[in-house]
């Protein structure tokens, strides 16, 4: 009986399928809740972000530098548009529990001094 060869060659997974494909630069806008209807475009001449929804035309401008991403313009303008709606529900009162429970035990003194 001859050896026999193990061939536990495993054929190398093909990492390079990766598709090539633009950045994703289309997010679900905030506002409307159209789902990739707000778009972000970065001018870095001009070191600015403008962020857009199509739809119900919010807008949000903002700075960049060479690492930032469309992505980073969201999230952005969420934290923003997160910030300005606290602020303007700022005002509410809290809500005290207005159900609270009467003094069942009542202090009824009977000073009957006879
Ligand atoms: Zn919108």
């Amino acid at each position: 009986m001859g050896k026999r060869k193990k061939s536990s060659r495993k054929p190398a997974a093909p990492s390079t399928a990766r598709r090539r494909q633009p950045l994703d630069t289309a997010f679900t806008c905030l506002f409307c809740n159209h789902d990739k209807s707000v778009t972000v475009r970065i001018d870095r001449k001009e070191g600015i972000a403008q962020l857009v929804c199509r739809v119900c035309d919010q807008r949000y401008q903002s700075k960049v530098n060479h690492l930032t991403e469309p992505v980073d313009i969201y999230s952005e303008w969420i934290d923003a548009a997160d910030a300005a709606q606290k602020e303007s529900q700022g005002h509410r009162r809290l809500a005290t529990s207005s159900s609270r429970p009467a003094p069942a035990a009542r202090p009824s003194f009977d000073s009957d001094e006879d």
